[in-house]
């Protein structure tokens, strides 16, 4: 079936975040374009769902800061419903030990002091050495990476001269920072931080702030720090390196750009997955929908997995060998699990007991960085972190949409997971001591949680000193 002659310029397939910017700047350039979304909802991994009766929060996704502010301001988001609100402390680390490390509102510092004076005095220079690396970043962020594998020399040579105007800032920044700081960025896919900081950092704590979302990554591995650079050059309503919640969850900022998709002409379809790229005479012209309808444009911009695009969606006669090659050679998936958790009431830390503002913070569970090598090395071995890596975050504390009067959600982001497990489903039975990353994994997590003073209801304390109140309602989970 083919559906006649609509004027359009562009199909776009694939209503993620990035998917829905680019067709709303592309749409305010004067271009017809149509976004064909497989769910049917947009955002991708953006988007906020009723997990539990009552109970909403992000799916996937959970925390902003990444979001470029000139897109916010460029697509208007403000105007079409968005408010992003920052947390009132970075994030929290509540130790076994009773003792803890709570980070921003101006008294990282002495919290740090708490574990080392030394460390809190080389703390200033440390942040500063981060945030001129991040200024580079932060320009470099809306430039398309140069280009030098496709087309011959005369189209690399630009692209190379693009490469060394970026070494040129580089160069322009102080020899230590080239040295100490900028090596790290020039071996960005190597060990970022980690000479920078055990240089710096007598006390584990003061690094697990920093190591804490090393993903599929031990936090002694080469390239492992690279989100540490990631998360410092992000920023929330123009304050550097922090972090923020969106209200109503991630899907408020893609309902946002939806709306100003739409406003600025976008044709938005949900439920129309597309499974196939139409190619004529070496041009994408088109595509073919899960439905069999046939549609056509001057162009066709995807926005789904590379693997899902060359592999799947265009004819394997369209792609270029070395790419097929590449595609099949591509290992990508997440060694990351998310599980939402509806809370009858607010955790309880032994090491900071009672109601705070610890609680708006990212709170990461994770006592050490032998533990989360430990993490990783389990997952390695079993597919699963017998003990993971958690971040929670429970963003009801900051917005009362998300659940009931006097409950609360809560985000778990947990590591490490394989993405795909060797025993799984066709063995059937976990070797001893595996655990399958599915819902049932809710009860492990938690009882995880027991070594810091807070867990689901009857659960006992492990660690000494843990004090436990009851909290936990229901969970979802995805493993992605
Ligand atoms: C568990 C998890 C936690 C994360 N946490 C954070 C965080 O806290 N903060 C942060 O900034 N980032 C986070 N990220 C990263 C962030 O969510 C992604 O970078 C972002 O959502 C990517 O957006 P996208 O539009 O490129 O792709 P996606 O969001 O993946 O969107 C792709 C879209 O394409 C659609 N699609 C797929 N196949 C087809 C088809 N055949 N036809 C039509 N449509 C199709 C999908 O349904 C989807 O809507 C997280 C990601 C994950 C997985």
């Amino acid at each position: 079936m083919e559906t006649p002659a609509k004027k359009r310029d562009v199909l776009l397939i694939g209503g993620g975040h990035n998917g829905l910017v680019c067709a709303a700047y592309l749409a305010r350039a004067g271009l017809q374009v149509t976004v064909l979304e497989r769910r049917g909802v947009v955002g991708g991994a953006a988007v906020t769902e009723e997990f539990h009766p009552g109970f909403r929060n992000s799916v996937a996704s959970y925390t902003v800061s990444l979001l470029q502010p000139r897109v916010i301001d460029d697509l208007g988001l403000h105007g079409h419903g968005l408010r992003i609100v920052q947390r009132r402390r970075n994030n929290f680390l509540p130790l076994p030990d009773g003792s803890y490390l709570l980070t921003g509102a101006g008294r990282t510092a002495e919290e740090v002091a708490k574990f080392s004076r030394r460390d809190a005095g080389a703390l200033p220079a440390y942040e500063a050495r981060l945030d001129a690396i991040a200024d580079v970043l932060r320009a470099l962020a809306l430039q398309p990476p140069p280009n030098v594998t496709d087309g011959g020399w005369w189209k690399a040579l630009p692209e190379l001269l693009r490469g060394a105007k970026l070494g040129r800032r580089l160069h322009a920044l102080d020899e230590t920072l080239r040295q100490g700081t900028a090596g790290p960025v020039l071996h960005f896919r190597g060990r970022v931080p980690g000479p920078l900081v055990r240089e710096r950092s007598d006390q584990g704590a003061v690094r697990l702030r920093r190591h804490r979302r090393q993903l599929r990554q031990p936090p002694y591995a080469p390239g492992s720090a690279y989100v540490l650079l990631h998360h410092v050059f992000g920023e929330v309503n123009g304050v550097k390196g922090a972090w923020g919640h969106a209200i109503g969850g991630m899907g408020a900022i893609t309902q946002a750009m939806a709306r100003a998709a739409v406003a600025a002409g976008v044709e938005i379809r949900t439920d129309a997955g597309v499974r196939e790229v139409l190619v004529e005479h070496g041009r994408a012209v088109g595509v073919v929908t899960a439905a069999g309808e046939t549609l056509r444009a001057r162009a066709v911009v995807a926005n789904v997995n590379p693997k899902l695009l060359y592999q799947q969606l265009l004819p394997a006669t369209a792609v270029p060998a070395a790419t097929a090659e590449r595609m099949r050679n591509w290992r990508c998936g997440s060694g990351t699990f998310r599980m939402n958790v509806a809370l009858s009431r607010l955790p309880d830390f032994s090491a900071l007991p009672g109601e705070g503002d610890h609680l708006t913070a990212g709170i990461i569970l994770a006592p050490s960085l032998d533990y989360m090598d430990r993490a990783w090395r389990d997952a390695r071995e079993h597919g699963w972190s017998r003990e993971p890596i958690v971040e929670m975050l429970i963003p009801s504390t900051l917005d009362d949409s998300l659940a009931p009067p006097g409950m609360h959600v809560a985000s778990l982001f947990c590591q490490h997971v394989a993405p795909e497990l060797p025993w799984w489903p066709q063995l059937g039975r976990p070797p001893r001591g595996s655990r399958r990353p599915d819902g049932r994994h809710g009860g492990s997590l938690c009882a995880g949680f027991r070594r810091f003073g807070t867990g689901p209801a009857g659960a006992q304390p492990a660690g000494p000193g843990a004090r436990v109140r009851p909290w936990s309602a229901a969970t979802s989970s995805t493993a992605r």
